[in-house]
């Protein structure tokens, strides 16, 4: 029987197992690229990079928090301790960035925190 699972819910069901740590379990989620278009003009860049979804810091007043819902994750705690990382591919990184203006500008981390506690302290 197929999935009734679609798109990105059915990605993050099919998400491996990357870390686990304290309350939150970190998922690895593929990612075509990670450079997203902003389009809008009030933004002050033009393009976006947003590594995860979800954010173990879970403050309670994240705007973010319904973005979990996409992946059929209604739970409220879920935004919190189930994380998804965007799959790097260093390769498709750079031939996306070669692709884009060089005056352009790239804001990280507009929808979630991009340095999770699980990133390393070297
Ligand atoms: S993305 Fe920002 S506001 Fe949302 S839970 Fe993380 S740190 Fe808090």
């Amino acid at each position: 029987m197929a999935s009734p699972l679609a798109g990105i819910a059915r990605l993050a069901h099919a998400a491996p197992l990357l870390q686990q740590k304290r309350a939150a379990e970190y998922f690895q989620l593929p990612s075509y690229q990670l450079l997203n278009r902003c389009t809008s003009s009030r933004m002050p860049f033009e393009w976006t990079i947003n590594p995860y979804r979800g954010c173990e810091f879970g403050c309670k007043y994240c705007y973010a928090r319904y973005t979990h819902e996409f992946m059929e994750l209604r739970e409220p705690e879920e935004f919190e301790r189930k994380i998804f990382a965007k799959q790097w591919n260093r390769a498709n990184f750079g031939t996306q960035l070669r692709k884009i203006d060089p005056a352009d500008r790239i804001a990280i981390g507009t929808a979630t925190d991009p340095y999770q506690p699980a990133e390393p302290t070297r």
